[in-house]
């Protein structure tokens, strides 16, 4: 279906073609959270991105990696610690008329209806009544969302509030529609009915937007949508390559070309840091809260028949049906516990990996016991402190407060919440969650 031309005769008018016309341009955006020890957190160093006319782009980045910082800088919400963001040849300072946003989370107010959603975002312009009915209600028609307009969020569906998110962006007739994450909250279906909706009505030319900056962490999603595709790193973020998109709407997924694409970002974005760079670690590294039993499912899958020990990303992530976000942050602690490495695009085993795979139960909680003393830094510090101490305890907060010191407050409570997930697993130490705090005793039903 790709590619294909069009009918002659269809009637509606295209898109107008991407031009040379910059609309919005980053400019060496840098930004940073206080902590309350230690060293500020950077979330985003040296950015740089232009927005064309014209264009969808996406910037493609794993969770964490400070995308949704960003996008709340382009949209005047919160302001960059250095670098300026320019649009339409102006500086911005706060929001700015021509850009509004759409949220993951679709942010409504669920004491307005419909209508009163949709309006709420014109009341600051402070046109007659009639007229912000008027616009609204036809941002609402345009949507999908005719006859919805007196309902509750409440009455609606995922994909229907969604809509409304929409429509409360679209009301404003902005020039740029950021768009953060629109489709992550919705189920798989829904998800990509509003996505073709929403491309219809871009090549139709019926949305008065000019330029989508749409973040995802999803690379098909990016694929299906994007004109051009900026890859965003974690730790601090910055755009570290850009892909341009050859396919005409609409696309196809099964195409073998769209396939490669993803294919081929999917290997961009698990290149390794670099030589010597794989195992040591800190003890503020951030550790992701990922399952043990989804880990040890991950290392026997890997071990099948199947793929005999080594898998191409892409292929295992529908195979599992796991999204990227998912999928990465379960083979990145496979390769923290040098059960696994990854590299471009691929995933194997260690010859360690492949004899837990073969190893009992017991043999495996042994095994992982002792890779995350010798591979997690922070696993080894907690072990060593209830070593030490008499009773063999420590309350939580004293690891938070060390891990507040490299990571962000959230960042430091997941943390320690998957080292003490972890560390249960492998019988190294256990949590007390009344008392909130760490001690050497394994209960009887854990280590069964
Ligand atoms: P993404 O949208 O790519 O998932 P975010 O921009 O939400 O990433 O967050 C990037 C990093 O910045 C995270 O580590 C997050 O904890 C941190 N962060 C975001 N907002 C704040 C804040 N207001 N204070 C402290 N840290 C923050
Ligand atoms: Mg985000």
């Amino acid at each position: 279906m790709i590619d294909e031309q069009k009918s002659p005769v269809a009637p509606a008018p295209a898109q107008a073609p991407i031009s040379a016309e910059t609309v919005l341009e980053v400019r060496g955006v840098r930004r940073h959270f206080r902590r309350p020890h230690g060293d500020p957190l950077v979330v985003l160093e040296s950015v740089n991105l232009n927005l064309h006319k014209g264009e969808i782009v996406g910037l493609l980045g794993r969770s964490g990696s400070g995308k949704s910082t960003l996008l709340r800088i382009v949209a005047g919400l919160i302001r960059a610690s250095d670098g300026e963001v320019v649009y339409r040849g102006e500086k911005l300072h706060g929001p700015a008329d021509g850009i509004a946003m759409v949220f993951q989370s679709f942010a409504l107010f669920p004491w307005l209806t419909v209508l009163q959603n949709v309006e709420a975002g014109l009341e600051a312009q402070g046109l007659p009544p009639d007229e912000m009915r008027d616009r609204a209600l036809r941002a609402i028609d345009l949507i999908g969302l005719d006859g919805f307009a007196n309902a509750y969020p409440r009455e609606l569906s995922g994909g229907m509030r969604q809509r409304v998110g929409f429509a409360r962006a679209l009301v404003m007739n902005p020039t740029i529609l950021l768009m953060d994450e629109p489709f992550s909250a919705l189920d798989v279906l829904t998800a990509e009915t509003l996505r073709t909706d929403f491309l219809d009505l871009w090549m139709e030319n019926k949305l008065p937007i000019k330029s989508v900056l749409l973040v995802t962490h999803n690379i098909e999603e990016a694929v299906f949508m994007c004109d051009r595709i900026l890859v965003f790193s974690a730790n601090p973020g910055r755009v570290v390559a850009e892909i341009k998109v050859p396919f005409k709407h609409p696309r196809n997924r099964l195409d073998p070309r769209f396939r490669q694409l993803v294919d081929d970002i999917y290997a961009r974005m698990t290149v390794k840091a670099g030589a010597g760079k794989t195992t040591v670690l800190s003890i503020g590294e951030r550790i992701p809260e990922v399952s043990t039993n989804l880990m040890a499912g991950l290392i026997e899958t890997l071990a099948s028949e199947t793929y005999k020990g080594r898998a191409d990303m892409p292929a295992l992530s529908q195979a599992l049906a796991l999204e990227v976000d998912e999928l990465f942050p379960l083979a990145e602690s496979l390769q923290m516990l040098g059960y696994a490495e990854l590299e471009t695009g691929d995933v194997h085993l260690t010859p360690l990996g492949q004899q837990f795979a073969l190893a009992d139960t017991q043999a495996r909680k042994v095994s992982f016991a002792k890779q995350m003393l010798t591979r997690i830094p922070l696993a080894a510090h907690i072990k060593s402190v209830l070593d030490e101490r008499p009773g063999h305890r420590a309350p939580a907060v004293r690891f938070l407060s060390e891990l507040e010191d490299y990571l962000s407050d959230s960042a430091a409570e997941q943390t320690l919440r998957a080292v003490t997930m972890w560390g249960r697993y492998g019988e190294l130490f256990t949590y007390d969650d009344a008392a909130m705090s760490f001690s050497l005793e394994i209960p009887e039903a854990e280590s069964a």
